[in-house]
């Protein structure tokens, strides 16, 4: 299994794949149609490949491409309350399918939906992937992770988990350096809340809860160009999982580059490929 990266962030869209070994899935589609072609093209996938499209939940940046998926006929998944706002957003759409908890896709993938806290109308979910051989966990758009929510995907091999924030950064209002200020206000209700986004030290704590032996690799993506560095979120759930003992490789996803994992055992360690694009 290979996961990919098309972009991450809310400026940019969030776009992931998820390839097996009999076909690949498509976990949200921020993209523009312009972008998820060239995309699909480098990564040497034909619309044909792609057994389906995820989606997390109806916020723009996570359904920009969404028509082009389903021009391209690709099956497009979604809980009924997700599929209704994109519907009432966007009009009808071909080739939708509702997702109501674990579903066997083509390709040999099953999905399974897990609802998160998060101020779209439709909430957002995780989903918890495997095609039987490897796993990947995708964890975007959450205020809060409650204790148990991610236990059935624990020793997923790859878990791609939100950290939009640094939480003192963002609780004092000051962006980092280059980034754009925002009121408190809208911090308070679209990062901080119980609905808004998670934190470095969220994404930590949930990680902790996920990631064991059988994981290769922690991805964070989502993380905000204003109010985090992806130094800082590395830093933080690195530290945070050397301390359980796991000291595997996480990684802070681009923002606007396609990125993909290689695993390749070399002495025991997985190999990740950098930018593709
Ligand atoms: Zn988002
Ligand atoms: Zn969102």
């Amino acid at each position: 299994m290979h996961v990919y990266s098309l972009c991450s962030s809310s400026r940019t869209g969030s776009s992931y794949v998820v390839v097996g070994s009999r076909g690949a899935l498509l976990v949200d589609c921020g993209s523009t149609q312009r972008h998820l072609r060239q995309c699909l093209a480098s990564l040497g996938l034909l619309p044909s490949d792609v057994c389906g499209c995820l989606v997390t939940h109806s916020h723009p940046d996570h359904v920009r491409g969404i028509r082009l998926v389903a021009r391209l006929g690709i099956p497009i998944f979604a809980r009924p309350e997700t599929m209704e706002a994109m519907v009432a957003r966007l009009g009808p759409l071909p080739c939708t399918n509702l997702l109501v908890r674990a579903s066997s896709l083509d390709g040999g993938f099953v999905a399974t939906a897990i609802p998160l806290s998060h101020y779209a109308y439709d909430g957002s979910c995780a989903f918890a992937i495997t095609d039987g051989e490897a796993s990947t966990l995708v964890v975007t758009d959450a205020g809060e992770i409650p204790e148990r929510t991610l236990d059935c995907a624990r020793g997923s091999t790859y878990v791609i988990c939100e950290a939009n924030h640094d939480r003192v950064r963002a609780e004092s209002g000051v962006p980092f350096e280059g980034g754009r200020w925002r009121p408190k206000w809208v911090l308070q209700e679209h990062s901080l809340g119980s609905q808004g986004h998670l934190s470095n030290d969220q994404a930590a704590r949930a990680l902790s809860r996920v990631v064991t032996a059988e994981t290769r690799a922690v991805l964070l993506c989502h993380l905000s160009e204003d109010y985090n560095r992806p130094d800082l979120a590395v830093d933080t759930v690195q530290a945070s999982l050397a301390s359980r003992g796991w000291n595997g490789l996480v990684t802070a996803l681009p923002p606007d580059r396609v990125w993909g994992t290689v695993s390749s055992d070399v002495a025991g360690e997985s190999r990740l490929a950098g930018s593709l694009l």
